[in-house]
């Protein structure tokens, strides 16, 4: 029973619970018990909030019982991740340099999975502030791969994506500054949406660079993403990038096919390193775009690779001056006088990580007043080369079908240079640059069992057409259970 409902995805679970064939707190419950047994050996929590979790689900039941309408996510088990502020709920980034902060209010995203129903079960695991591709510089613990522990779940949001995969949250959040949300998902075969920039609130969401972060949900399925996004998404006075438009219809468009649509398969995301397996599964996705009635042709990206040069001046240089603001002074762990000696022996030594330190030094250098010119603004106008890229191709098509990720997941400590690591993410940054929508769906597995995962980019807020070529890829490939759920 337990395992039954851990898997049965958002839309399913709400249905269920609205229909009083399954109490949110049955739900909570299972989900809890499951988190318990097995997340031990995973590392996708950093926080279970048991209690917290046992009221929600109880506040759902009650207004069930009284008649009210619970919301479109009722009784639905989620979790968070820890870049995303939770009251109440001790929120770290993943970083020691926020140790035991309790945060006095919900990021905007938050508060309306709340009204729409949702259990917030706990935070979860990720790359301190979000920096990274593999979780590995998560300050706290490592996250494995449900599918295979010796390897990563991806980053920065591995942690979101490992719990959907082994069913220790129905959906989740994630953030997606260039590829968080959609390269996990891509890792542990499960469906991760990077809206357009704008479309959901940052209210609450942890700055790391703020011209390219977005909020988006993980899930097992793309209508389960689609619901999740609606719930989170449409404009607020609190974030003055928000985007002045209603919520995208996108449950409407699961069903409504790719017949006539056409679909781009970019040329240079094929060229140079990508493994042989992860190009015929996406080209395999594209059969099934084309089966199902669409066109596919070939567009041309040519300032694709710049993308990963642009994205490691810019995305350091905004985290360089959001990150200023942790002195050691404002944030931290609520000490009192007597411990404020540890406190600040503590934050000093090792308030961040090294991978935040390189990031601060880095865009510092590049905002030097001798050196923006020719690094910061050169690197902008490197992004709006990118963005002119994708306008241009999608001028000729309607959605572009790309791999998200040159290899599935990669091995622990595999990847020992940070330029190593940075050149993982060459496929999903260009994206953000440009600041469009992006769905990563699976694609089947390498031979290997690994997931494989191909992303769909659409054009400024026209997330409704990348959910109907996602809806067909799914119904082609599905999502997969990893082996004895993740908790093998
Ligand atoms: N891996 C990228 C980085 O390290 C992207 C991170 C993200 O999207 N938050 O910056």
């Amino acid at each position: 029973m337990s395992d039954e409902l851990a898997f049965a995805g958002v839309v399913e679970l709400a249905r269920r619970v609205r229909a009083k064939e399954v109490s949110a707190r049955e739900v909570a419950d299972a989900f809890l018990s499951r988190i318990d047994a097995h997340d031990g050996a995973l590392g996708t929590y950093l926080v279970v909030d048991h209690d917290g979790a046992r009221a929600q689900a109880d506040a759902v039941d009650a207004a069930i019982a009284g008649g009210a309408d619970p919301g479109p996510l009722a009784g639905v088990a989620m979790a968070v991740k820890d870049v995303i502020v939770t009251e109440g709920l001790v929120t770290t980034a993943a970083s020691k340099i926020l140790a035991g902060w309790v945060p006095p209010y919900d990021a905007t995203a938050v508060a309306r999975l709340r009204a729409a129903g949702a259990v917030i079960l706990g935070k979860l695991n990720c790359d301190e502030f979000a920096m990274g591709s593999s979780n590995e510089r998560s300050a706290w613990k490592p996250c494995r791969n449900p599918w295979d522990r010796d390897r990563v779940p991806g980053g920065s949001s591995g942690g979101s994506a490992a719990a959907v995969a082994a069913g220790l949250a129905a959906a989740s959040l994630g953030t997606d500054t260039g590829g968080s949300i959609r390269q996990p998902a891509a890792f542990c075969g499960v469906v991760g949406f990077k809206p357009t920039y704008g479309r959901v609130s940052r209210w609450g969401a942890i700055a790391f660079a703020s011209s390219l972060d977005q909020i988006g949900p993980l899930a097992r399925s793309v209508g389960d993403a689609a619901r999740v996004l609606e719930v989170i998404a449409g404009l607020d006075p609190r974030d003055s990038t928000s985007i002045d438009q209603p919520a995208p219809a996108l449950e409407a468009a699961l069903a409504a096919g790719v017949a006539g649509l056409k679909v781009g398969l970019p040329r240079e995301y094929f060229e140079g390193s990508i493994d042989a397996e992860v190009a015929a599964a996406v080209h395999a996705a594209g059969a099934a775009l084309v089966a199902a009635g669409a066109e596919l042709c070939e567009v041309s990206l040519p300032h694709t690779r710049y993308a990963l040069p642009a994205y490691y001046v810019i995305a350091p240089a905004e985290a360089a001056s959001n990150l200023a603001r942790y002195d050691g002074v404002r944030f931290g762990h609520r000490a009192t006088a007597r411990e404020l000696g540890d406190m600040y022996a503590t934050t000093r030594a090792e308030g961040f990580g090294p991978e935040v330190k390189r990031r601060i030094m880095i865009g510092t250098y590049a905002l030097r007043a001798g050196y923006y010119d020719a690094y910061y603004k050169k690197a902008q106008q490197v992004r709006a080369l990118i963005k002119r890229d994708f306008d241009q191709a999608f001028e000729l098509v309607d959605v572009i079908l790309a791999p998200t990720t040159p290899t599935p997941a990669f091995a622990i400590g595999e990847k020992a240079t940070p330029l190593d690591m940075y050149q993982t993410d060459v496929f999903t940054l260009a994206c953000n640059l440009a600041g469009i929508p992006g769905l990563a769906v699976p694609v089947g597995a390498a031979t290997s069992g690994l997931p494989i995962g191909a992303q769909l980019l659409g054009r400024p807020l026209d997330e409704a057409t990348v959910v109907r070529a996602g809806a067909v890829i799914e119904a082609a490939f599905g999502t997969k259970r990893p082996p004895a759920g993740g908790a093998a």
